[in-house]
């Protein structure tokens, strides 16, 4: 072989493994990855694109990585729509648009970290439960709010729509709470001063805890909740299929260990 063409070879067996360690970095054997690429879909064309509603600013159940779409739902959720023989599709919204957007049709199921409450369920059929959810309060590190008690009067920040809007409503007043479209900017409000505390789920909390300095997480468990997905009322075959779906995921494993890979025991 002439050098040229052996040059031309290594250089191509090199860039072969470039590639391939590209694809490495990149987290592909993720199934999380999946639900966001359309073209990773079976070439079946009968293959159901399940569509689920969420709201991807609910760290670590869902949330975004760049462009994809990542959490414990988003996997939980792939995993389902694969049992059931199809792929999943992400729809980001306001988490108070989910429920309608499941009645109307515009998606399958809403999967949000949504808690099972009795409004809700007039209004959706909800899946067996797949995690337990907290309610959480963060406050500055030298607020002197050291337990829910001296809430009583300060200025509460709440995700709209959630439990925690609706726990704080109830107990201290709407006019001490401040709604916000998603819990991140309750968060940016309390670091501005402009409410107290804000009440949200206990994952959430710690992961906006972790990545702005300055605040903490009361060591009080406000609520403790169920996390469900919705389904419309009359799609009763869907919700037995996502009930057996969760059902044999649970069976094998695959939910604990996805709920381990983002949330480490302490
Ligand atoms: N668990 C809360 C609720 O269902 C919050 C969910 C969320 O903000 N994604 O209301």
């Amino acid at each position: 072989m002439k050098f040229t063409k052996i040059l031309a070879l290594v250089l191509a067996v090199v860039m072969c493994f470039g590639i391939l360690a590209a694809c490495g970095t990149k987290p592909a054997e993720d199934p999380a990855n999946d639900a966001n690429e359309t073209a990773d879909a079976p070439a079946n064309d009968d293959a159901k694109v399940f569509k689920m509603g969420t709201n991807a600013a609910f760290p670590p159940y869902e949330y975004k990585e760049g462009e994809e779409f990542v959490g414990i739902d988003i996997e939980i959720a792939t995993a389902i729509a694969e049992k059931l023989g199809g792929t999943l599709e992400v729809v980001d919204m306001e988490f108070d648009s989910i429920i309608t957007a499941v009645n109307q049709g515009e998606v399958d199921f809403g999967m949000a970290g949504m808690t099972v409450n009795e409004e809700r369920l007039l209004e959706v059929n909800f899946s067996s439960s797949y995690a337990t959810g907290v309610q959480s309060v963060i406050v500055a590190e030298d607020s002197g709010i050291a337990s829910i008690d001296d809430l009583a009067g300060k200025k509460i920040g709440v995700q709209l729509g959630t439990t925690g809007d609706i726990y704080a409503t109830d107990d201290y007043g709407a006019e001490f709470v401040t709604q916000y479209g998603k819990g991140a900017d309750a968060v940016i409000a309390l670091k501005g001063g402009d409410v107290d505390a804000v009440i949200i789920d206990n994952e959430p909390a710690k992961a906006f805890v972790a990545e702005n300095e300055g605040l903490t997480v009361l060591d009080t468990e406000y609520a403790v909740e169920d996390y469900a997905i919705a389904v419309k009322k009359d799609n009763t075959d869907l919700l037995d299929d996502i009930n057996e779906a969760l059902e044999a995921l649970t069976a094998d494993g695959t939910i604990d260990t996805i709920i381990a890979k983002y949330i480490k025991a302490e």
